[in-house]
């Protein structure tokens, strides 16, 4: 399947290419990320995530990071939704409560615009007077400060990782520990950055039914959902929530078109 740049959430600005391919995992390659991805090895995770796209398409190393997250995300998406909707349980931050909503990619996620001076990037200055410049990451770019962390693992966040890999500089140390140290403005500063250039996509709106019950529209209050924390354990929680179900499964000879469940020939076949 081909997505056109243009539909990325950095809108393609600057790329030499049109379109790039991404598919469903098949249920062979979903057994083996489960198996072969790490638990709790969030660096780890991200660059199986980051190979499985490289492998299916060489020009995601030519992509910035942010269209290379939104890839990952909608990689999952496509394998688990052919009509690329899927069902969450969220916990309400307020009561507690269980929320099943369902999500739509056409519907729900919305990229903030990029402006081409954000894309073309910006000076910075620390309060240590330490100046910099900074530039939207390429894949290419960015694996080679990964890397650094996959070995050393000084540090586990990917969101500093990040952080550190959109500034530009001939010291990667004193990088790191500016960055490290941010006190006060520096970390309004940095968190600035990371939403400019890795955060495009907008939080999802979801209302805790439980705690807006006999509100009006206007006196209810949204939670904020991001697709970051959607994209973690994608799988694990799709197989946690949704333990196979014995509709699922199509027994040639008992089933017959049109009973109960819905199931049509040809839906054995399909992961859900
Ligand atoms: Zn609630």
């Amino acid at each position: 399947m081909n997505i056109l740049t243009s539909q990325l959430p950095s809108g393609g600005y600057g790329y030499t290419f049109s379109s790039i391919t991404v598919n469903p995992m098949t249920f062979l390659q979903i057994t083996k990320y489960l198996e072969g991805c790490p638990e709790n090895d969030n660096l780890e995770k991200y660059l199986y995530d980051l190979k499985q796209l490289v492998d299916e398409d060489r020009n995601t190393l030519e992509l910035y990071v942010m269209d290379a997250d939104f890839l990952i995300f909608y990689k999952k998406l496509i394998t688990v939704s052919s009509d690329t909707t899927f069902n969450v349980n969220l916990t309400c931050p307020v009561c507690g409560s269980t929320i099943h909503t369902k999500i739509s990619m056409n519907h729900d996620i919305h990229f903030k615009a990029v402006e081409k001076k954000t894309m073309d990037g910006a000076e910075i200055e620390f309060e240590n007077g330490h100046h910099y410049t900074t530039a939207v990451p390429k894949v290419r770019d960015f694996l080679r400060v990964f890397e650094r962390y996959l070995k050393f693992r000084k540090i586990e966040d990917m969101k500093l990782i990040k952080t550190i890999s959109l500034i530009q500089g001939d010291y990667p140390n004193q990088i790191e520990e500016d960055v490290l140290d941010a006190k006060h403005s520096d970390i309004t500063l940095l968190l600035a950055l990371y939403e400019l250039y890795f955060d495009r996509v907008e939080t999802i709106p979801v209302y805790c039914p439980k705690c807006n019950e006999g509100l009006k529209p206007e006196e209810r209050r949204e939670i904020a959902v991001s697709v970051d924390s959607l994209i973690a354990d994608f799988f694990r929680e799709i197989c946690i929530n949704c333990p196979i179900d014995g509709n699922k499964i199509l027994f040639k000879q008992v089933r017959e078109v049109g009973q109960p469940g819905g199931v049509q020939p040809g839906d054995g076949s399909r992961i859900e």
